[in-house]
């Protein structure tokens, strides 16, 4: 028997693609934000004292979960910290989906939900959004061992239809399963759940320091619920590694916290580029979805979107392209700074013959 036998085979999720150090690209394909962190960042950073790095950090991240809690109107045991919201959601899944039935989630959402799934031997069934991309309410009303809805959905970076009533819906229908509400995006557009967590012990919803704080380099994500869901959280993470986030980490995102003017000003900046982007994509020919995120999710009616892409490339614009069913005619497009989305629209201009 070859020890290959017993090794836990995995399709690994497929980040966008990094550039190399030095290579300067307009880099348009992660959903980063284009924006340095807020001043305070620095400060902080600035005060780092190395002689900390001799303790370990705080097993449940605080002061930072205290400081979250305090942000949102929760209390520090309604809140659990991890390493970017990929180590939140991961370990959500570890702890909350242990039935036989299948989790239930999008078949065009999140692409690191099924591999999630696929890793811890968790069964799951996609449903699929309608024609124009939305999500379907009805399709959640039946027996499940979970349910995950990103909301704003990536990559159609579209609201579910009928707001946070329709959410409430699902909530309604689902009292024996745990409700995830992956809410990477929601700083940029959409509604928050965050308020029925006081109604629903089963709702877990889902944060990150990634996009709207420019952290995704230093990862920080977050989950809010009932204290009960929390906790469960907590005993599986403590179970597989209880010192996730280091002390320079939780000090940096006390310090982004804190800047709410700066938080509030830059978002506001990404929406109004974000709204100037989508109207010239169409005057480009592009169908372009109503975003409710940072990025833009089109389509263009004369060009393949792998052909597209591959011209974008060539360029140094760095654009993401999913070769999925249904999918596979679009293009995702981070917004970037005005000075960014200048050049993609010149290149696109260029590669269209415009
Ligand atoms: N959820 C969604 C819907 C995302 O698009 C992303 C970003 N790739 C994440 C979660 C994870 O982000 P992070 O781990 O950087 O917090």
């Amino acid at each position: 028997m070859s020890w290959e036998e017993n090794v836990r085979r995995v399709v690994p999720y497929t980040p966008g693609k990094q550039p190399k150090a030095g290579e300067k690209v307009i880099k348009l394909n992660t959903n980063e934000f284009p924006y340095a962190p807020s001043p305070k960042v620095r400060e902080a950073l600035s005060k780092i004292d190395p002689e900390e790095f001799r303790l370990y950090p705080s097993t449940t991240a605080e002061p930072l979960t205290s400081a979250i809690a305090d942000y949102y109107g929760f209390k520090a045991d309604e809140v659990f910290v991890g390493v970017g919201s990929d180590d939140v959601l991961s370990m959500a899944f570890l702890t909350f989906f242990h039935s036989k039935l299948p989790v239930l989630f999008a078949d065009i959402t999140y692409s690191f939900y099924d591999v999630w799934a696929e890793v811890y031997g968790i069964p799951y069934e996609t449903i699929p959004l309608s024609s124009k991309f939305q999500l379907v309410k009805e399709d959640y009303f039946r027996a499940n061992g979970g349910i995950v809805i990103a909301n704003p959905n990536a990559p159609t970076s579209l609201c579910i239809n009928g707001g946070l009533s329709a959410l409430e819906e699902i909530l309604q229908k689902n009292p024996d399963s745990v409700v995830i509400i992956d809410e990477a995006y929601i700083d940029f557009g959409g509604e928050t759940a965050l308020p029925l967590i006081r109604k629903y012990d089963n709702l877990l919803v889902v944060r990150t320091f990634s996009k709207s704080r420019a952290f995704a380099g230093v990862r920080i994500g977050f989950a809010i619920g009932n204290k009960k869901l929390i906790g469960y959280l907590n005993d599986v993470k403590f179970s597989v590694n209880s010192y996730t986030m280091g002390r320079p980490v939780i000090a940096l995102g006390l310090a982004a916290l804190s800047d709410e003017e700066y938080f509030k000003e830059s978002t506001k900046r990404v929406i109004n580029t974000r709204e100037r982007t989508k109207k010239e994509l169409s005057g480009l020919g592009f169908n372009v979805l109503d975003s409710q995120t940072n990025f833009v999710f089109c389509s263009h009616s004369a060009k393949r979107a792998s052909d597209i892409f591959e011209e974008l490339k060539k360029r140094n614009i760095y654009v993401r392209y999913f070769n999925k069913p249904r999918i596979d005619d679009h293009l995702r497009i981070t917004v970037g700074t005005d000075q960014e989305m200048e050049s993609l629209i010149t290149a696109l201009k260029e590669i269209l013959c415009l």
